[in-house]
């Protein structure tokens, strides 16, 4: 049976306190006990339903945990306070000094350089591949490796992982496939694929409302258990910890994300076809026209399309500078990094959001100068923002000069 992530949030039930409609929001930092056998007992994880601090965990927390867990269909998560809070958290738990990793190359800039700058500190090590080449994956593992890590949908480029693929060859080896999911929720998840553990910047599409930074690992009971330990948890010990407020907002909005992706994919499809026709070099896995466009179509939940994210490439860092400034003019959305807002956001991931990868390795892996990242945003009448993109390129006379 085809799976149905936004069934299952919708299917939870919360009740608050007093009857309320949503779960009440636990706003304590610590908790109190009427026997300190119970506080000891706690401490130890041997106390089901007794909270003793909130870095650990909180009522709050849980109930996101729980939605989000859900949705990807994994046994229980734990939310952070950042998208970088999950992920850096759970690598840390899953590796040891010694250790190596294998890393899709076209990541988030700041997982990128996590791997390559800060992680090595430790004696982790990192080789980054090609993730569309399954052949590269295997040939890049050592005896030392333990996770293979990748983004469903990637930052920037838009490259596809095959989950399934990856998973038979992280299970064959025994290790670790771990799937940021931030640029595709609803659309395709990877758990029922064979990720082992799934991560998000909830900042982004999950969250929708560009107010808040947050992040969330989804796993097994034991994975979470682990990275709560409160003498061996990195989530624990790092003190990545999400804000019971928060926790309680991000839960409010992902009630509308099942609506809100149907709509950023139903526009980025259009503008994708529009300005594929248009002679502009465009990618969107929605587009027949993208390597793994038939990939995308066998992983994904079909109701939700192809995503919110698609690139164009205008040939040159000036010229895109120059388009996102008269589009930001033309009110069409704003000249920001992140993703998943009601606005269209656009930004030249080279010289911001991918700033960390060195240059010569963006030129390898395809990242150049022109390229702008769109997050195309909820808009009513995606016509009518095409129509003026099109005059913003026509002013700048970009479509004469990329028309084939
Ligand atoms: N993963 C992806 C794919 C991202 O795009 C980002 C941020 O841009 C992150 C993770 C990091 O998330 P956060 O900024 O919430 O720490």
């Amino acid at each position: 049976m085809a799976f149905k992530p936004a069934n299952n949030i919708q299917d939870l039930q919360y009740f608050g306190e007093f009857g309320g409609v949503n779960p009440s929001i636990s706003d304590s930092s610590t908790y109190t006990f009427l026997s300190a056998k119970t506080m000891f007992d706690t401490f130890e994880g041997n106390a089901d339903g007794c909270y003793l601090y909130s870095r650990h965990s909180s009522p709050s927390n849980l109930y996101l945990g729980e939605a989000l867990a859900a949705m990807e269909g994994t046994e229980t998560a734990c939310v952070t306070a950042s998208g970088m809070g999950a992920i850096t958290s759970v690598l840390l738990q899953l590796c040891e000094s010694g250790d190596h990793v294998v890393s899709c190359r076209t990541i988030y800039g700041g997982t990128y350089t996590f791997l390559k700058n800060f992680i090595p500190r430790f004696n982790i090590s990192t080789s980054f591949v090609d993730i569309t080449n399954l052949e590269a994956v295997e040939q890049a593992l050592t005896t030392k490796t333990k996770v293979i890590y990748c983004e469903t949908v990637s930052n920037p480029l838009l490259e596809v992982a095959d989950i399934k693929g990856l998973s038979k060859i992280a299970k064959a080896h025994n290790l670790k496939l771990v799937v940021d999911n931030t640029f595709s929720p609803l659309s395709i998840s990877p758990k029922p694929l064979g990720a082992d553990v799934v991560v998000h910047s909830l900042t982004k599409f999950i969250n929708g409302a560009s107010d808040t930074v947050g992040g969330v690992v989804c796993g097994t009971q034991d994975f979470i258990n682990d990275l709560r330990n409160v003498n061996t948890g990195a989530a624990m010990l790092l003190g990545p910890t999400m804000d019971s407020l928060r926790a309680a907002s991000i839960l409010k909005n992902l009630r509308t994300l099942h609506i809100r992706m149907q709509q950023h994919s139903k526009n980025a499809l259009y503008l994708a076809e529009k300005f594929e026709a248009d002679g502009l070099k465009t990618v969107y896995p929605g587009l027949a026209s993208h390597p793994s466009h038939n990939l995308f179509k066998s992983m994904m939940n079909e109701t939700y399309g192809f995503g919110g994210m698609l690139t164009i490439d205008v040939g040159n860092l000036d010229t895109a500078n120059a388009l996102m400034e008269l589009m930001q003019h033309k009110n069409l959305g704003y000249l920001a990094v992140s993703l998943g807002f009601y606005k269209t956001l656009f930004s030249a991931p080279g010289t911001s959001t991918s700033s960390e990868i060195p240059l010569e390795e963006q030129h390898a892996m395809g990242l150049s100068d022109g390229l702008i990242r769109f997050s195309i945003g909820l808009d009513a009448d995606i016509e009518r923002t095409y129509k003026t993109m099109r005059k913003c390129m026509e002013e700048l006379g970009i479509l004469e000069a990329t028309m084939v």
